[in-house]
């Protein structure tokens, strides 16, 4: 007997479901369906019950913006109530960035949203796509699971909280700061001290918009005034990825007047850290302190990824720059180590 849970898989494209052209891999709807079709585990007894439908057109994960990211919120939204969870098959690059959206866009969502893809194309003999397609519906199809996630390698993460970690590793994914959800191993063994609680409340789906953001990525000898020109009024949020708990190289003189006219111009600075693992922590060291002084805020554990997206939602929800500060430094859906 098949269980009776429903799934929706959402084919947005990526290596999982690319095939060879005369161009090099690229995603192909027909080959793929064929592909998932012939797997006789995907129909087997103990699995469930699966439709498929792709977006249109197939992406390499490289070209997704907000118009792709609001597109799968809009099919998981239309069919929310008839499905028991969603799989996204999606490419590896930004996935991360996406899981990150989708949390955040997925309001009051209690269902399991699992994100995954491959290294290597389904079509091929040796490919990770079979155990991440197979292992992703089950936990889909699971009870445990209320939030957006991210399955790759034999490891549920956190989608807000993931990072793609390696280029050609087969297990290409880390959450840095947060322990991972399950661990595939013989059994799906769920972390369920770490998993989010189910939520109260009616499902719904917060749209992004395009808003104008960036991210800085300092450096020794790096040049702050080159990036004085873009510090203008039109530049909504702006995520500075710094040295260790939140410093910035000792010539900081040249970066706070900026960083305080940017604040003032309502520009939301936030200060994340260039490693993965740990925390911001403003005001640690004299180089930090002068930054929160300076109007910035803390993004503490956050990844960029997440951060990104989180900047995206906030302004897209239409928020007051305080609210968008304020909101910056909590936890929404479980991406940041704050204490509330
Ligand atoms: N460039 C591909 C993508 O992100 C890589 C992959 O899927 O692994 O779509």
């Amino acid at each position: 007997m098949r269980a009776a849970k429903r799934i929706l898989m959402i084919y947005t494209g990526g290596t999982i479901g690319m095939v060879k052209t005369s161009h090099g891999y690229a995603p192909q709807r027909e080959a793929f369906h064929a592909l998932l079709n012939g797997m006789p585990e995907l129909h087997a007894d103990g699995m469930p019950w699966w439709d498929i439908v792709d977006m249109d057109p197939l992406l390499d994960s490289s070209n997704i913006t907000v118009v792709e990211w609001n597109a799968i919120g809009l099919l998981i939204a239309g069919h929310y109530d008839d499905y028991d969870g969603f799989v996204i098959l999606h490419g590896t690059d930004t996935m991360a960035y996406t899981a990150s959206a989708l949390s955040f866009m997925l309001r009051r969502n209690n269902k399991p949203v699992v994100l995954t893809g491959s290294q290597i194309p389904l079509c091929e003999i040796r490919s990770d796509a079979r155990d991440n397609i197979i292992t992703a519906l089950l936990i889909a199809a699971g009870d445990q699971v209320h939030e957006v996630c991210l399955y790759f390698g034999g490891k549920l993460l956190r989608g807000n909280r993931s990072i793609k970690y390696s280029a050609d590793d087969l297990i290409a994914f880390e959450s840095p700061n947060y322990p991972a959800l399950a661990e595939a191993g013989i059994a799906i063994r769920y972390n369920r001290a770490a998993l989010l609680p189910a939520c109260r409340g009616a499902f719904s789906l917060q749209p992004m918009e395009n808003h104008p953001i960036g991210v800085i990525k300092v450096f020794p000898g790096i040049q702050f005034e080159l990036f004085d020109s873009i510090m203008t009024e039109r530049l909504r949020g702006i995520v500075i990825e710094t040295f260790g708990a939140g410093n910035i190289p000792g010539h900081a003189g040249a970066l706070l007047p900026i960083i305080r006219r940017a604040s003032e111009n309502g520009t939301i600075i936030i200060v994340c850290s260039q490693c993965p693992h740990g925390t911001v922590s403003l005001g640690a060291y004299e180089t930090s302190s002068a930054l929160r002084e300076a109007g910035a805020v803390s993004g503490y554990d956050i990844t960029t990824e997440a951060a990104v997206a989180k900047l995206y939602y906030l302004f897209s929800r239409g928020l007051s720059a305080d609210e968008v500060r304020s909101r910056m430094e909590r936890s929404l859906r479980g991406e940041i180590s704050v204490v509330q």
